[in-house]
């Protein structure tokens, strides 16, 4: 059998306020329930919704970094339904003319690179929030309508994916350009990002469908992956048994590590689909898209390409710079800097010492405290031979800690590492005539001496001198004749 996966993502839109009112965008953290709510997101009678134009906007550039055929014209349309967090009784979406369609995204995975296919993008709102609890033992429900008409991107892919590491990829892949073009935060752990995979198996080699299920709202990638395997295997264990597979709505359980049936799924002539009449079609203008074109950063894909030739880093090491936009422009940023020293050495410090310090920290590396100049110039003291590499890791932490410039570190303690040859010449002399009868011993034969007489060297040049060229000088020392 093969498993057969579509993704269903709705993403947050990163807009000040709702998608068809004033009332600004906040999260349950910040704000006391039903603070922010108006007649329109309440769904009063008589009252009109107006489209956000940022919503729209931030749709677009989604839309082309997925590659889309954007349509000049889009219309919202009302999805019926009852249910106590929506208060209008239908939700404002778009059905049959969405905003984009046809695109594609390039996902990597172990077995390679690969294209998946995008269905459609389209705006819609968001429904509000339940809170099931109990006041004075009486079991009751709470509407928090603060999300109530928020706005939302749902992106849609085709069946392409194959394996929960495929899903996983796309997700990670999606989530990278929808932080990069700034329309959604990427902040799983607040709900910004709700994933739903639909999940099918048929005999290898077919390319029929098979009935499918639906699980709903996951929220971190580790559930998705958890949740596709467990899924495909629920539905490989029933059909072995010649059971079918009922087309339904899931729910992912994480402590037990389940799905559970939430519902039989909605034929869609159950919603009642139909033009919003409340609103104009949504038009494009080509000068208002080509204008949005224009303003699209590089995005993850061409960039880690571009890392690759012009910086000679392997696919891996491109890839984990550039899936954040802000480490991939401050790695840019210090290798521009850097004098001298190669961008793998950068590559190498920046996602091994300089991550490790941030995530100890819980910092982004938008507010690291040591700038990607400052970190060019530690690594050039490095590669000058002026302090050694052990010094510059102890240095970095210092630096990232009291948010000093390095040089400055080095300088207060003294970690200048001597590569003088004149210095350390004087050094070795010293070390030999104190200990004339060893030296007598090493040129006598006794060549295991030498590690001996390098520590004698290093301790008197108290760690800063820099070994390769002590070594090359007792070497010779000892080699010439008393
Ligand atoms: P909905 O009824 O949820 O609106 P769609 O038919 O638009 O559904 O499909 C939603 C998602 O499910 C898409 O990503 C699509 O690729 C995927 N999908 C549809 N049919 C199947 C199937 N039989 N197996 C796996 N995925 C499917
Ligand atoms: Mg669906
Ligand atoms: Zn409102």
């Amino acid at each position: 059998m093969e498993a057969v996966i579509g993704l269903e993502i709705h993403a947050e839109l990163a807009t000040q306020s709702k998608m068809f009112c004033a009332c600004p965008v906040v999260h349950s953290a910040q704000a006391a329930p039903n603070c922010c709510v108006c007649p329109v997101c309440a769904g009063m009678p008589g009252v009109l919704p107006v489209i956000n134009r940022q919503a729209v906007e931030y749709g677009l550039r989604v839309a082309l970094a997925l590659n889309c055929q954007v349509a000049p014209v889009s219309i919202f349309a009302r999805k019926n339904y009852f249910y106590p967090d929506l208060p209008k009784g239908y939700q404002i979406t778009q059905y049959d003319r969405p905003l984009a369609q046809h695109g594609s995204l390039l996902i990597q995975t172990s077995q390679g690179e690969r294209q998946v296919r995008i269905r459609r993008v389209h705006l819609e709102e968001d429904a509000g929030k339940l809170t099931h609890t109990q006041i004075d033992d009486q079991p009751c429900s709470l509407v928090d309508l603060n999300r109530a008409g928020v706005p939302l991107l749902e992106i849609v892919s085709e069946p392409d994916l194959h394996t929960p590491e495929e899903v996983r990829a796309y997700a990670t892949a999606l989530r990278a350009i929808l932080r990069y073009v700034g329309a959604n935060s990427g902040d799983m752990e607040k709900g910004v990002l709700r994933i739903e995979p639909n999940i099918s198996l048929r005999p290898t080699g077919s390319t029929a469908l098979g009935s499918r299920t639906e699980i709903k709202n996951l929220n971190s990638f580790r559930a998705l992956e958890r949740a596709t395997a467990y899924e495909i295997e629920r539905q490989a264990a029933l059909l072995s048994q010649g059971q079918p597979v009922r087309q339904e709505t899931r729910g992912w359980d994480e402590a037990s590590g389940q799905t559970t049936l939430q519902r039989v799924k909605e034929q869609a002539e159950d919603y009642r689909y139909f033009a919003e009449p409340d609103l104009p079609p949504l038009v494009v203008e080509p000068g208002w898209l080509e204008a949005v074109r224009q303003s699209l950063p590089e995005l993850p894909a061409v960039r880690q390409q571009r890392f690759q030739a012009q910086y000679g880093l392997s696919a891996y090491d491109a890839a984990v710079l550039v899936e954040e936009r802000s480490v991939a422009d401050y790695y840019e940023q210090s290798a521009a800097a850097a004098q001298g020293i190669a961008p793998k050495v950068i590559a190498n410090w920046v996602s091994g010492e300089l991550f490790a310090l941030l995530n100890k920290a819980g910092l982004e590396i938008a507010a690291c405290p040591v700038n990607p100049v400052a970190l060019a110039g530690l690594l050039g003291m490095v590669a000058r031979g002026e302090i050694s590499q052990a010094s510059a890791k102890g240095v970095l932490a210092e630096a990232f800690a009291s948010g000093q410039e390095p040089a400055a570190i080095v300088n207060a303690r003294g970690l200048h590492q001597v590569s003088d040859t004149a210095a350390i010449t004087e050094l070795v002399r010293q070390v030999l005539a104190e200990n004339s009868s060893q030296a007598a011993a090493y040129r006598g034969g006794k060549e295991a001496l030498f590690q001996w007489f390098f520590g004698q060297v290093m301790r008197r040049g108290k760690g800063q001198a820099n070994p390769q060229v002590v070594k090359q000088v007792l070497l010779d020392l000892l080699h010439e004749q008393p």
